[in-house]
């Protein structure tokens, strides 16, 4: 089938359109600046150079017009006409303790988003308005929700549970969710191929390390525990986010610097991290330059993050009692071998063994497995493929819809 995935952001929409059976991808681009002076598409058919097309989008919905005419346009575009797209995905962020699975988006669908708008209100407001403008621009069309939350739904209460007044938990639903779901869903499963064993009798740790990380504890296909929260903002330290402190920081801090929980929630999200602590960069090509040039700032920053991920899968070792493989995703587990290596190392003695030589020569975008011939556990990269994800749920439930 032929799905158009969408991911709908406050100012910007990342598109994509696909075939859910193969995984073809057609064309894909992003939207920036909806609501902003200068908003622009970038537009690209695989297989030709990107166009920009710089076009007014006071709203989502003219992000999604202008979409739609790249998709058809007859130079870049992939399509002859708008009934081609048999559905579309989208991404909404937080499913609250609704939504275990994707889910055909009607009118009780869309409640239920809304009802989480407290719990996201950066991401699933923006979720809505691209599922809105989607709904106008192609009506009769089936749209699916995939949520981020969703596959760690199966976590069980003693680890979800934070130890609050148990009263928080049934006024707000103040609990642990878990976010980038669907990539570790989708990674684990690869993983169990890669092996070739079922998942039903694996235990595997995924480590989704990107700007934003997170670290799932993953036994026979269902997940069990993992690093964030009830926010994106828990968890190992991240780019700009902190990642778990003592929460005890935030009243410290409020008192010592004169600052309000918001503009420390804004600090903790923005300009902490690997950011935060190096004062150089967010982003680990940039860390790893300035530590080879020497900055001890970028190198504790990446020393952080490296050891309290090793801390995470030693954890997760224990909450599943044993681990058949880890998996290295997102932009840096795919990309950064020294990472890879610095939250390996140590871990030996739980049977971990990464192999340099195989770590260090990976052929970019294709899974591998980068352990030792003699380590117990599989050491995994794998691309992940979260509108994969998307394009592939959109597909089966608008198909029996
Ligand atoms: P997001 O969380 O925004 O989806 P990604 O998964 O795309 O992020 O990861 C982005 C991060 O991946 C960048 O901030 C960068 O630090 C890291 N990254 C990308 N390529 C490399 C590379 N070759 N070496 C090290 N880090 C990389």
């Amino acid at each position: 089938m032929k799905i158009l995935v969408i991911n709908a952001g406050s100012s910007s929409l990342k598109y994509q359109l696909m075939e859910s059976d193969n995984g073809e991808v057609f064309a894909k681009g992003l939207c920036e600046r909806i609501g902003i002076d200068g908003s622009r598409l970038k537009h690209e058919k695989i297989g030709q150079d990107s166009v920009v097309i710089e076009v007014p989008m006071p709203t989502h919905s003219e992000a999604i017009a202008a979409v739609i005419e790249a998709l058809t346009d007859a130079d870049h575009g992939v399509i002859n006409s708008l009934e081609e797209i048999e559905a579309v995905g989208h991404r909404v962020v937080h499913g609250g303790e609704k939504f275990a699975a994707s889910a055909i988006i009607d009118d009780d669908v869309k409640a239920a988003i809304r009802d989480c708008f407290p719990l996201a209100p950066l991401h699933n407001p923006p979720n809505m308005t691209g599922i809105e403008a989607c709904e106008k621009a192609m009506p009769g069309v089936p749209m699916v929700a995939v949520f981020d939350t969703a596959f760690h739904q199966t976590m069980p209460d003693y680890a979800y549970m934070y130890a609050l007044p148990y009263e928080y938990y049934e006024k707000h639903a103040v609990r642990r969710y878990g976010f980038h779901g669907t990539s570790h869903k989708f990674v684990s499963d690869q993983a169990a191929e890669l092996i070739g064993k079922p998942k039903d009798e694996l235990k595997i740790i995924t480590l989704h390390l990107g700007n934003g990380s997170s670290i799932s504890a993953v036994d026979q296909g269902r997940c069990v525990d993992t690093t964030m929260g009830l926010t994106p903002l828990a968890g190992v330290p991240m780019g700009t986010r902190c990642g778990d402190i003592d929460p005890a920081i935030v009243k410290f801090l409020a008192d010592s610097e004169d600052l309000t929980v918001a503009e420390i929630d804004n600090i903790m999200n923005k300009q902490s991290g690997m950011l935060g602590v190096s004062g150089v960069s967010s982003d680990f090509r940039d860390l790893g330059a300035a530590k080879d040039e020497g900055n001890k700032r970028a190198e504790l920053a990446l020393n952080m993050f490296m050891y309290q991920c090793r801390k995470v899968v030693g954890s997760y070792v224990a909450a599943m009692g044993g681990v058949d493989a880890i998996v290295f995703t997102a932009g840096v587990g795919e990309n950064d071998k020294g990472v890879r290596e610095g939250i390996c190392d140590g871990l030996e003695f739980i049977g971990i063994e990464i192999d340099q030589d195989k770590n260090r020569n990976l052929e970019r975008g294709k899974p591998t497995n980068v352990a030792k011939d003699s380590s117990k556990v599989a050491v995994l990269v794998i691309p992940t493929d979260e509108e994969l994800v998307i394009a592939m749920d959109t597909a089966e439930l608008a198909k029996n819809k």
